[in-house]
C-alpha cells in the first residue's frame, strides 16, 4: 500500500501536466512503516528530466544525474527512496511490458494517465523479483 501527501501528489500533477503530451517521470521519496515495509508512505515527489532518446510520447528513461541527486537528497533527509512514478499520455494508467522490463523488484511504481494535458487516474505496481509480472499495489490519493 503507498499513501501519497498532498505535496507529492500535486508535484507528480504538475510534471505530469508540464511534460504532456511526453511522458514525464520522477523520483517518490517517504517512509516505510517500520512494522511492515509494505505500508508506505511518500511525502516527496522529485520531477527528475525524460532522458529517453527518442519518441518521448510512450517511453521514459530517468535521467542519471537527476535520480543520483533524488537518492542523495534521500539520504540528507533521512527519507527512503520507495519508487518512481511516470506518466501514459493519451493512455491507461496500467504497467505495461517495457515498464515491467525497465523495472526493478520492491519498489512501487505509481502510473499518472494523462488526458488532453490534465491527470485522469493513477495506479501503483510492484514488480515481482523476476520481473515476469507487477501486481497492483493499493494506492491511496489525497483527498
Ligand atoms: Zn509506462
Amino acid at each position: 500500500m503507498l499513501t501519497l501527501n498532498a505535496g507529492a501528489w500535486s508535484a507528480m500533477v504538475e510534471h505530469a501536466r508540464a511534460e504532456y503530451p511526453r511522458e514525464c517521470c520522477g523520483v517518490l521519496l517517504g517512509h516505510l512503516d517500520p512494522a511492515d515495509e509494505d505500508v508506505r508512505t511518500a511525502t516527496v515527489a522529485i520531477p527528475c528530466r525524460n532522458a529517453y532518446d527518442g519518441d518521448q510520447r510512450d517511453r521514459f528513461f530517468i535521467d542519471p544525474g537527476d535520480q543520483l541527486a533524488a537518492q542523495k537528497r534521500a539520504r540528507v533527509e533521512d527519507l527512503e527512496v520507495l519508487g518512481f512514478f511516470h506518466s501514459h499520455p493519451d493512455d491507461e494508467a496500467y504497467f505495461s511490458a517495457t515498464d515491467l522490463a525497465n523495472s526493478w523488484p520492491w519498489y512501487s511504481n505509481v502510473v499518472v494517465s494523462v488526458r488532453n494535458g490534465e491527470v485522469a487516474g493513477a495506479a501503483c505496481f510492484r514488480a515481482d523479483e523476476e520481473r515476469t509480472r507487477a501486481d497492483e499495489e493499493q494506492l491511496n490519493l489525497p483527498e
